[in-house]
This record gives structure tokens, sequence and C-alpha cells, in this order.
């Protein structure tokens, strides 16, 4: 049976059969309804305050202050609301990005679709590293072999065959003739008419214990967790603090005045002191850094990695196809009979007709070039395979024509010279020529035949045979272009690129100095490998950066070896074997294109285009998220300073509570433009130009280091004193007139908030260059004129007395405007400062 015997389904018919039988899933995902998600923002702490300070005016007959109260709470649940929804939405996109796949023929064509999408009735293709999807019956099967461990506890995998050529109908329950969901193609190809999905798969019946995992807290949200506690606590000893010095304050009030001032007071400083943001910021800033290296071409899988991506500081890369361009060449090839024309044509014939390998296609067209076409390689009839396999580092056909076998075998020398009759004196040129082509970065393969006269004598293996040596092939696979640049900038960012490949030595070696790994003359081969110890390896791995001949069973100890000396380790791979060190490494990294099902499954990164320079460029990206984390929350510290310390030092003062600079209106007005702030402005900030120049982040450090919380605790006292000071300055001039004094203040807060951003965007660079930067980055502008136009809306129109503000003069608005930028701008000579200090070591040290 061919191809075209199997039709498929039609879309139109697919659709009809999904609604029929449901998506193919074993559990289907609950949907979240918005009302769940209004209900999750208003039970946080945060929200129950603001309700409590409402009901507040509302009992104290101020029903207008309650209503604006209210509209400003819904302005909040508005934005977190919208907030929640849109991560969401990007953290479902990217699943779905990131969604196994399968080849299905459908319409009459072959197409990739997400593997939900399946029906009974469904033509699947699977090959090779694909994880079955469905249960469907056999109609075509090429060397097929099927692990079905996850199913039946069998270890060894299952040659699967058609039913036709199923000659055991037996007994067994689980049958040759049939694919079953979940299990994995470990070898082979085969069409499979798809019979049974979700639940009614075999799978599915056993699957309640493949329930999807929980999403777990990422470290960062751990950390946070325990900080927004707190200062809870610290939000509820000083909520009775201030409580009580007002209720003292005011003694002249009547009691019930008295008391529900002092509760207002209180809550007023809560709402200042709670950090309900963290969690924000850190759901927004990883979801949307996901979403960012998506379209950049890499797909996380799971949100921590994109933490964990900023403190990698060993890569682990597989040479071919990564560091190379995986597009083979035939360079070079020596015939040890002098007799290249039927090196050649041996060499097809090693070949699989249906070639994907890039290196065998190269050969066949070689082959072409040459006059070899491929009626006259593939003309014979093929009675056997020997398979290749990572350990085996070959493979072999067995050709039947006119009456003559033929075996013909390719592979690693290595491997091909100890099946080959050779003598000492043959075997030793040989391996002077495999030294001579490897040394200039070929990949070696040998070529060896042997003729049978009968069927009965053909070998069960391969490493049975005893062939002719017909010569050796060398092939180039060119370093892509970018690398050579991209090893230069993880050397600068502190981070090591460890190179591994199943090559021999010296051609890995020889790409390394082309590309300029460091210590590329250090080379571990997978036999030394095989004899070492852990804490041989361990000690090794400190100054070796190239392995060779390994097997992907070794990848595995090679992390392992890295972690165990404190590295964080990220590791690419993309057969089925490699699942196992993808999933040991912090960060595994599966290749989108030429990737197994199974790695991907089992990656923490998808890299769809298998490039090496998108990794430096994610890892850059991680660093650059970490850091905007960090100054976001730098920046909520900062900005509450002088929310906290006016709530709690006004009551110290005396000041009667209609003439508070920050009645709980301006603050939740407040948390208005923080939000925003952090979520949009401070998300979006460009890396820092030497974010790739800096050693790797200590895994354990501190989000928040004691130097960090010190500088923003420093700046956000200039910002308090700068305001507060204005304001309680302006309230002595003029007692009477509280809604002045407040404008003056509010306003230096929002002001100062505004150049924050810009200052703190770098501890070094001038705010000069974030302006720049910002100048083109429209979302930028909205956010900054936003704010000045909601400042001159709240301070001009009618809108100011519902606030208790008073327009600002003529005079006025430009002093405060100054005050704003001499409270924030300060840093900026810090900066000068520390520019002054590294020119003159500079001098120094020349
Ligand atoms: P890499 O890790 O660099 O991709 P592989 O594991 O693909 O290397 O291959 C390891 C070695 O196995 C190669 O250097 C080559 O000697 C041999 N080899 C790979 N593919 C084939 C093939 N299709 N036929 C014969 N030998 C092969
Ligand atoms: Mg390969």
């Amino acid at each position: 049976m061919t191809e075209q015997h199997f039709k498929g389904l039609t879309t139109h018919k697919a659709k009809e059969l999904q609604e029929k039988f449901g998506k193919n899933e074993l559990v289907t995902e609950k949907k979240e309804n918005f009302l769940h998600k209004v209900l999750h923002v208003i039970t946080e702490p945060m929200f129950l305050l603001l309700i409590v300070a409402a009901t507040i005016y509302f009992i104290l007959g101020e029903p207008k202050d309650g209503a604006i109260m209210l509209i400003f709470v819904i302005g909040v649940i508005g934005i977190e609301t919208i907030q929640e929804w849109k991560t969401d939405k990007t953290l479902k996109a990217l699943k779905d990005l990131s969604a196994p796949q399968i080849k299905v023929l459908r319409d009459g064509t072959e197409k990739v679709i997400n593997s939900l999408d399946l029906v009974p009735g469904d033509i699947m293709f699977i090959s090779e590293g694909v994880k079955v999807p469905a249960d469907g019956i056999v109609l075509k099967a090429s060397t097929l072999a099927i692990d079905e461990s996850s199913l039946t506890g069998e270890a060894e995998a299952v040659w699967k065959v058609t039913q036709d050529n199923c000659t055991d109908t037996s007994t067994d329950y689980w049958r040759k003739d049939y694919c079953y969901a979940g299990t994995l193609v470990t070898q082979g190809t085969g069409t499979i008419l798809v019979d049974k999905i979700g639940p009614s798969t075999e799978y599915g019946k056993i699957g309640q214990n493949v329930l999807s995992a929980p999403n777990n807290p990422t470290p960062l949200q751990k950390q946070t967790g325990k900080l927004v506690k707190l200062c809870a606590v610290i939000a509820a000893v000083l909520f009775i603090f201030v409580g009580v010095v007002t209720y003292f304050n005011i003694s002249d009030h009547a009691f019930i005045d008295r008391l529900i001032e002092s509760v207002l007071s209180g809550v007023t400083l809560a709402m200042a002191m709670i950090p309900e943001e963290f969690p924000v910021i850190l759901t927004v800033f990883l979801s949307m850094g996901a979403w960012r290296l998506a379209k950049k071409n890499s797909l996380v899988r799971k949100l921590p990695s994109v933490e964990t991506l900023g403190a990698v500081s060993v890569l682990c890369v597989d040479k071919t196809g990564t560091i190379t361009m995986n597009k083979m060449t035939v360079r070079d090839t020596w015939s040890f009979t002098n007799d290249t024309n039927s090196l050649i044509k041996i060499m097809g014939m090693g070949c699989k007709a249906d070639a994907y390998d890039p290196m065998e296609k190269s050969m066949i067209s070689y082959c072409e070039e040459n006059g070899f076409s491929r009626d006259i390689i593939f003309g014979g009839e093929l009675i056997k395979e020997y398979a290749f396999t990572d350990d085996l580092k070959m493979m072999g056909h067995v050709w039947e024509s006119n009456e003559s076998i033929i075996v013909t075998a390719k592979g690693s020398p290595e491997r091909i010279l100890t099946i080959c009759n050779l003598k000492a004196s043959e075997k030793k040129i040989a391996e002077n020529k495999i030294i001579e082509m490897s040394s200039q970065g070929l990949r070696v393969i040998a070529v060896g035949q042997m003729n049978l006269n009968n069927i009965d004598d053909i070998p069960e293996t391969l490493k049975e045979c005893s062939l002719e040596l017909c010569g050796l092939i060398g092939l180039a696979d060119p370093p892509r272009e970018s690398v050579k640049e991209d090893i230069k900038t993880c050397t600068k960012a502190g981070v090591r690129v460890v190179m591994i490949t199943g090559d021999n030595g010296i051609t890995a070696s020889s790409i390394a100095k082309q590309i300029n790994i460091p210590n590329s003359d250090k080379i571990i081969t997978g036999d030394e490998l095989n004899n070492m110890t852990d804490e041989e390896l361990k000690e090794r791995v400190k100054e070796v950066s190239i392995f060779s001949r390994v097997v992907p069973e070794h990848k595995m100890r090679i992390v392992n070896a890295f972690k165990e000396n404190g590295e964080i380790v990220a590791m690419t791979g993309d057969g089925v074997n490699d699942a196992p060190a993808l999933k040991h490494a912090d960060i595994g990294i599966a290749m989108g294109k030429r990737g197994s099902e199974v790695s991907r499954e089992a990656a923490d990164l998808i890299l769809l285009d298998d490039n090496f320079s998108t990794i430096v460029e994610t890892i850059r990206n991680g660093r650059r998220i970490y850091d905007n984390i960090r100054k976001a929350v730098g920046y909520v510290f900062t900005i509450h300073i002088p929310i906290a310390f006016s709530a709690l030092l006004a009551p110290l003062l005396g000041i009667s509570p209609g003439s508070l600079l920050l009645l709980p209106l301006h603050v939740v007005l407040l948390e208005l433009v923080i939000d925003p702030t952090c979520s949009i402005v401070l998300e979006r900030q460009p890396a820092e130009e030497d974010i790739m120049e800096r050693s790797p982040r200590d895994p354990n450090e501190k989000m928040l280091t004691s130097k960090n919380l010190f500088k923003s605790i420093f700046q956000g006292f200039v910002i308090f004193s700068a305001s507060f000071g204005t304001y309680y300055w302006f309230l002595n001039q003029n007692p009477d007139n509280a809604p002045i004094a407040r404008a003056m203040g509010l306003t230096i807060i929002l002001l100062a908030n505004l150049l924050l951003v810009h200052v703190n965007s770098s501890s070094y660079d001038f705010a000069v260059k974030s302006f720049i930067k910002a100048i083109n980055d429209k979302i930028m502008w909205i956010a900054s004129l936003g704010t000045l136009i909601g400042l001159a809306v709240i301070l001009y129109s009618p809108l100011n007395s519902f606030l208790k503000l008073a327009p600002l003069s003529i005079k006025q608005l430009p002093l405060a405007a100054l005050i704003a930028v001499v409270s924030v701008a300060w840093y900026e000579v810090v900066k000068l400062v520390r520019h002054i200090k590294n020119h003159r070591s500079m001098k120094n040290n020349q």
C-alpha cells in the first residue's frame, strides 16, 4: 500500500468528529470565569482596606468622598483584572505554542496539527522521537519500534507491524499491529489510523495519575511571598499605633468621631504599607518576559526558567546543528583501494534512500554529482538493515542484485576499522589519514563492504561482519557565522560554553579552535568518561570544555558534574535519549526544528530556530528581566516610603485628620499610578549596556540585597522629606488652606515618580541615556503623558475640590517641579562620582 491509498479526513469532517468525541486530552481544562477572577482580586487585603475606607466615609456622612473612593477602587480592580486576564492569555498562548504536535493527513495533504485536535479516523504519521498521541491501527510500518514501558512496564521496545504481517494473532492483550497513546517511538516510521482518543485510550484509562502538575510558585514568588507577609505584619502593628496616637490627638472630638478618625488614619497607613504590587510584578514580568522571548524564537515552557536563565553559568551545547549549520558537504575522499568511484558508490549504498539526515543527504548528492544516480545506488533489493544507534555509531545495508549480495557499511572510523579486515600496517595508514582529515575540522566517515554468496551468510549484527575497507569520507559542517561573536559574548558574560559532540576529538577540537572556545585542546572522550568516577569528572570539568564521542547518556553525568561544582547549567538536546539530561539541567533546551517530541516535553525552553545565537540572546533577556524585576521591587519600596511615612508622621506631629497630606483617597490615587508604572514602564525597560559584561548572578543571592534595599529606602526618604517638608511648610504658612499644601506635596510625589524610573534605570549610566532610549517608545510616552495629564486634571479641573486639592499658582507649580527633580536627580551626582572614581582607577592602572 502506498500513501495515496490513505485519504485521511477533511477539515470539515474532523470538526464534526471533534464535536462528537471532544478534544484529545485526558482531562478537560477548567475554565476560570470572569467573576471568579474579580472575586480573586477583591479578596486581597488591599481591597478589603479600600472598602473599609470607603465605608467609613459613608458612615462619616461624606457620601461624596465615599463615592469617589469607590470609583477609584473600581479603577484599581479594573487595572488588576485586565492585568490578570492579559497574563493568563499570554500564558495560554505560550502553552499552545509549545503544545505537542503531530503530522496528519487532512484534506489530502500532510499537515501538522496540535495533538489535542486529533480525532478518530485521522491518519497520523509517527517517527523516531514522537510520543504517540492516540491509540491507532498500524497501516504502514518501516522498522517501527515503540517503547511501551509507560503502559506495560516492559523495558524492551516492541517492533510494530501491519495487520497483514501480524503473524501472532495471539492472546496477548497488547497488540503488535496497534499503537498506544503515551508510548514512545524509538526507531523507524509509521502511518497510523487513529482509533481512540483522550480518556478512551488505554493510557487514558489508567491515566488518572497523569493529571497536569499544579503551577508551583517560582523561587522568586516564594521570596516575595515572605516579604509581603513581613510587610503586612509591620502594617498591622503600625495600624494600631497610628490609630491610638490619632485617638489621643483629637481628644476634643466626640468619642465616635475619635474612633472613626483613628481607624481611618490606621487604614491609610496600612494601605500605604502593603506592597501588594510585588506578586503582580512577578507574574507580569515573568509572563511578559516569556512572551517577548517567544517572539524571538525561544519558547519558555516553564515560567520559573525565565528567572533561572539570568543565572546560567555553564552552557552545554551540541556541536552539530547548534554551533555548526548542520549543512554537510563532502569535501574530501580517500580511497584505500585507489578506486574512488567504488568508494563513492558503496558510500551511497550505505545511506537510507529516504534520507533525512543532512549528512546522508549530502552523501547522496555527492554520488549524483559523480554520476551515480539514485537508480544506480538504490537499484537493488534491500534485504537487511543494520540500524544506526548512538552506541554503535555506524550502520549498514545488505543489498541483493543479480544474484550477488553485498553488505555496505559506514560510520565512525574507530568503529568501522574494528570490523575491517586489516593488517597492522594498513590500519596505521588509515589511522594517519583519519587524523589528517579530522585536524581540518572535517567529520570523517569510514566506508566498508563485504560480498556474500548466500543469504544464509548474512550476519545478524554489523559487529559480526568482516569488511573490506573502501576508504574515508571527509565532510565539512562549518560553524554558524555568528558563533564566534556569540562565544566572545559568553566569555565576557562569565558563561562557559561547553561543546558536546558524537564526532571525534580531533574534529571537535579543530572546530572549537575556529570559534575560539577557550582550552580547545583539552578533551574528554566518551570512553574516558566511562572509566571516570563522578568525583574525577567533577574535577576535570573545571578545565575541560570539549566532550567528544559521547552518547546522550553521558550528558546527564556531565550536567551533574557541573551542578556539583555549583554551576547553573543549561544543556541542549534533540534526541529521545537526551530527555533525562534535559530534565536534570537547570535549563534544558530542546531544538524546535530537529528535536524530538520527547526532548521538547522534557525541556524548559524550546529553541525554535535551533540557533546558538538565540540561546545567547535568551540569556541576555533573562538577565534583563531579572534586572527589571529587581528595579521594580526597589521602585515599589522607594515610592511607598513617602506614602507610608506621611501617614505615620502626620498623627505624631499632631496634624488634624482633615489636613493630612494623604487621605485614603490620595493613597488610592497613587496606587493607580504605581501599578502601571511597574507593569508597563519598568517591564519594558531595555537591558543595561553592560548586562553581558557582568558575571552570572549568584543563584543564592536575595532579590533585594541589603545594598539595594538601602538605596531604595534612602531614595524614598529623600522624596518623603521633599514632599512632606514642602507640604508641612505650606501648611504652617497657611493652616487653613490644607488643599494647597496637599497639592504641593502630591505634585512632588507624582513628578518624582515619573523621573525615578529613568534615574534608576541604571546605577551607572546617566538618566539622559534612558530618556534617549525612551524617545522612540510610544508606550513610554503614553505612560509619561498620562501622568502629566492626570496631574493637570486633578489640579486644574473642577475635580480638584472633590479630591480636596487646590490649583497651584504659576509660581508654585515650577517650584514643586524643581523640588521633585532635585529630590530624585541627586542620585545622578552619585553616578558622576562613580564615573570619576572609575576614571581615576583606570588611569592609575595604566
Ligand atoms: P553529533 O552529536 O555531532 O550530532 P552524532 O551522534 O549524530 O554526532 O554522530 C556521531 C558519530 O556517529 C558521527 O561522528 C559519525 O561518525 C557517526 N554517524 C552519525 N550519523 C551517521 C550515519 N547516518 N551513518 C553512519 N555514521 C553516522
Ligand atoms: Mg547528529
